[in-house]
C-alpha cells in the first residue's frame, strides 16, 4: 500500500483531472500544492475555492519545482518536454498522472479494469464494451479518458460505488504516466501517427500505447490487419497463460474472433468444447455497420469474452448500444442525399474509416492538419469522391493532395476559416451532390482554427443540414 499521509505532492495542471487528483490526495493526508502556467479569472476561481479546502495553488508559474516536492501529479496534456519535469528529474521526483495515482488508490477487492487505447475507435469501443459487460448483468463503468476523473471512479464516488468491472479508455498520455497499470485483458485498437508533437516519434507513440499490455493476466488483443499492434503484445512483460488474442473483419484463425457470412464468430473463448468457433452476433447489430467499427465491436467482444462473458451477451450489448454524437452521426436525408456528421475524425485515419463506409460521398474537409500529410488518404478514397468542399488553415494541403491524386474530382475552396463557413460548405456540398449520394463532414482535421471543439463544429453542421431541410421543405 502506498502511504500517502504526509507527502508533499505537486500536481501540475488545474484541470479536471487536476482538480480530482489534488482533492483525493489532500483528503489522504498529503500535502498538495497545484500550479498552472496561466493565471485567467477561471483559474483564479478554482484555486480559490481549492485554497479554502487547504490545498495550495500556484498560478502564472508551470515551470519551477516547489521546494520540498516529493512527487509530481501530472495532467495528461503536458508535454514530456515540460520545464517542470526537468526540474522533477534533476531533482530525483518521479512523475505520474492521474490513471496512475487512481491504480494506486484502488483497494483490495478493487473491480479489474479491461482497458482500450489505440489511435482512432478507443470510446466507440470502451462504451461498446461497458455495454456488453452490463448485458450480462454486471454493475460496470465506461472511464478513463470519457467524463468521470478516472480517480474519483475508483474512489467510489457516487454513482460508483460498488462496481464489478470496469471499461477504460486510456490515451497514450495517460498510459505514458502509468508504469504500474496491470489491466485484466487490454486491447490497441490501431496504430497510426496522431500526437507526434507530444510523443516525440512514432516509435515512442507506439511505445507508450504498448504499455497498456504490461502485466496483463488474460488477454493481450490485438489487430491482425495493424501488424503494429501485434508486435506491442510480443514485446509485452505478461503474466503467465495470458493469451494474445486477435481480432479480423476476415475468417479468424485459432485464438481469434472475426466475421464469417455476416456473422461476428469467437474462436479464442469458445464456451463448447466440442465447437471449434462460437456465434456472437450478426454484422447487423453493430451500429453503424461500417468496417471500422465492426473492428470496434470484435475488440469489445474480445474482451468482455476474456472476463468470462456469455456470447448472447455480446449480442445482446451490441444490439443496446447507441454511438456517441459526432461518430458518423446520420443527421438527416435530404432529398436523397444522406448527411452524416463525423466531425470526430480528427485525422487522416479516422477520415479514411467513414470514407470507406460510403460510395458516393461528397466530402467536407479541412482545419488544422497536426502535421499530417494526406496523400495516402486521399489516393485511398479517390474513387468515391463525387466532390470536395474545403475550409480551414490548412485546407491546402488537402486540395494540393487532390490535384496529385483525384485530379477530375470537383473541388470547391471556400477560402474562410470563420464558424460561418459551414452554412456555406453544406450550400455548396448539396450543389454538387447527386441522388443517392452521402455528403460527410469528416473533415481529417482538428477543429480549433475554426471552432472551440469537434462537437461544435458537429453542431453547427447539423444545424446546417437542418435549414437546409426547412428550405427544401
Ligand atoms: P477515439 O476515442 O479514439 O478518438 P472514437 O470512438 O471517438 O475514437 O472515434 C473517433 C473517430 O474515429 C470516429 O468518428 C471515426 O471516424 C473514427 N474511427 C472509429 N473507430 C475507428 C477504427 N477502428 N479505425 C479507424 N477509425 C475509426
Amino acid at each position: 500500500m502506498t502511504t500517502w499521509q504526509g507527502r508533499n505532492i505537486t500536481v501540475a495542471g488545474l484541470g479536471v483531472s487536476g482538480i480530482s487528483a489534488a482533492r483525493a490526495l489532500a483528503g489522504l493526508g498529503a500535502s498538495v500544492t497545484v500550479v498552472d502556467g496561466g493565471s485567467s479569472p477561471a483559474l483564479r476561481e478554482r484555486a480559490d475555492s481549492l485554497e479554502g479546502e487547504g490545498i495550495s495553488v500556484r498560478l502564472a508559474d508551470a515551470e519551477t519545482l516547489p521546494e520540498g516536492t516529493d512527487l509530481v501529479v501530472t495532467s495528461p496534456g503536458w508535454k514530456p518536454t515540460s520545464p517542470l519535469f526537468a526540474a522533477a528529474a534533476k531533482a530525483g521526483v518521479d512523475v505520474v498522472g492521474d490513471v496512475e495515482i487512481a491504480w494506486l488508490l484502488r483497494g483490495p477487492d478493487a473491480a479489474p479494469w479491461l482497458a482500450v487505447t489505440g489511435t482512432n475507435g478507443k470510446t466507440t469501443t470502451t462504451q461498446m464494451l461497458a455495454s456488453i459487460l452490463s448485458a450480462a448483468g454486471l454493475r460496470t463503468a465506461a472511464v478513463g479518458n470519457i467524463g468521470t476523473p478516472i480517480i474519483d471512479v475508483v474512489l467510489g464516488e457516487e454513482p460508483y460505488s460498488a462496481l464489478d468491472v470496469l471499461a477504460v479508455e486510456l490515451s497514450s498520455y495517460q498510459l505514458h504516466w502509468a508504469p504500474s497499470l496491470r489491466a485484466h485483458s487490454a486491447a490497441v485498437l490501431n496504430l497510426a501517427p496522431d500526437h507526434l508533437d507530444w510523443h516525440g516519434s512514432m516509435e515512442a507513440y507506439a511505445a507508450d500505447k504498448g504499455l497498456i499490455y504490461e502485466g496483463n493476466r488474460v488477454a493481450c488483443v490485438y489487430n491482425v490487419a495493424d501488424k503494429a499492434t501485434e508486435d506491442l503484445v510480443r514485446a509485452a512483460d505478461v503474466e503467465e497463460g495470458c493469451r494474445a488474442v486477435g481480432f479480423t473483419l476476415g475468417t479468424p484463425g485459432p485464438s481469434q474472433l472475426g466475421v464469417v457470412e455476416g456473422l461476428l464468430v469467437d474462436r479464442a473463448f469458445v464456451e463448447d468444447r466440442h465447437k471449434q468457433a462460437q456465434e456472437l452476433a450478426e454484422v447487423g447489430d453493430v451500429q453503424p455497420p461500417a468496417p471500422h467499427n465492426i473492428a470496434n465491436a470484435l475488440a469489445a467482444a474480445a474482451l468482455a469474452r476474456a472476463y468470462g462473458v456469455p456470447a448472447a451477451a455480446v449480442r445482446d450489448g451490441l444490439r443496446a448500444f447507441r454511438p456517441d454524437a459526432h461518430r458518423i452521426q446520420h443527421i438527416a436525408d435530404v432529398g436523397d442525399v444522406a448527411y452524416i456528421d463525423d466531425s470526430k475524425a480528427t485525422n487522416t485515419h479516422a477520415a479514411e474509416a467513414s470514407l470507406a463506409a460510403y460510395e458516393s460521398i461528397v466530402w467536407i474537409a479541412g482545419g488544422l492538419a497536426k502535421g499530417a500529410t494526406f496523400d495516402e488518404l486521399v489516393a485511398k478514397s479517390a474513387k468515391r469522391l463525387r466532390g470536395v468542399v474545403l475550409f480551414g488553415a490548412d485546407r491546402d494541403l488537402i486540395r494540393q493532395a487532390l490535384a496529385r491524386h483525384a485530379p477530375e474530382v470537383p473541388v470547391v475552396d471556400l477560402d474562410r476559416t470563420d464558424t460561418g463557413a459551414m452554412l456555406e460548405a453544406v450550400q455548396e456540398a448539396t450543389r454538387l451532390a447527386r441522388a443517392g449520394d452521402t455528403v460527410l463532414m469528416a473533415p481529417a482535421c482538428a477543429s480549433m482554427d475554426m471552432f472551440t471543439n469537434y462537437n461544435q463544429r458537429g453542431d453547427m453542421f447539423a444545424e446546417a443540414v437542418r435549414e437546409l431541410g426547412a428550405a427544401s421543405a
